[in-house]
């Protein structure tokens, strides 16, 4: 799978709609503090499905929500979406284009939509464990998390290598049949 666009709209500093293109050969964002940056990678995680405000450095979910500036007032939704190609078939490398979306509304919930369909979140995260990407993706690496690696316990340390493997999709369904 590859991103190709992160869009935001309201998504914390990014309260204008703001589309970025994701091109081959980029390797950086750069800008001085503050501007934005790691809002950017938390808001690619938090389109893949991320369930921890904690992690979004937020209190409660409803923080992604632009909260307003002494000139603007607060948002009352903040929306962002990624556009992907992705390969459905590995022997004739045949794709398609998946777009997700989620949306989240102030005190209510975030609702999901991939290719303009009304989806679970659940959804999404299969969707993305299948790529062997999404919001826990061990390409995604956050201040702090070569040093939870380190210390990791040897379980959550297989849990890495199998998401990094592809298989975390797997184990999903596994629990999902059991649990039928
Ligand atoms: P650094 O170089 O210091 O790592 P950065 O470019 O990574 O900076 P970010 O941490 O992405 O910067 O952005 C922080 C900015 O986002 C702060 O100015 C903060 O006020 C703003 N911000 C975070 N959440 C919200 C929100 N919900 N509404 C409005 N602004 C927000
Ligand atoms: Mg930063």
């Amino acid at each position: 799978m590859r991103i190709k666009r992160l869009r935001l709209t309201g998504f914390k500093s990014f309260v204008d709609p703001a589309d970025l293109r994701i091109e081959s050969g980029l390797t950086g964002v750069v800008g001085p503090n503050g501007c934005g940056k790691s809002n950017l990678l938390e808001a690619l995680r938090w389109v893949m499905g991320e369930t921890s405000a904690k992690s979004m450095r937020g209190a409660g979910m409803d923080d992604v929500i632009f909260a307003g500036t002494a000139t603007r007032p607060q948002r009352d939704f903040a929306e962002v979406s990624i556009l992907a190609d992705q390969v459905i078939d590995v022997g004739t490398g045949q794709g398609e284009e998946l777009e997700v979306v989620r949306r989240i509304e102030r005190g209510a919930g975030s609702a999901y939509r991939i290719n303009g369909r009304d989806v679970r979140a659940k959804d999404v995260a299969l969707a993305f464990a299948d790529a062997a990407t999404g919001a826990h993706s061990p390409a995604l690496v956050s201040q702090g998390r070569i040093g939870a690696i380190i210390a990791a316990k040897p379980a959550e340390r297989r849990a890495m290598l199998e998401e990094a493997a592809g298989i975390a999709g797997l184990h999903v369904r596994r629990k999902d049949a059991e649990a039928r």
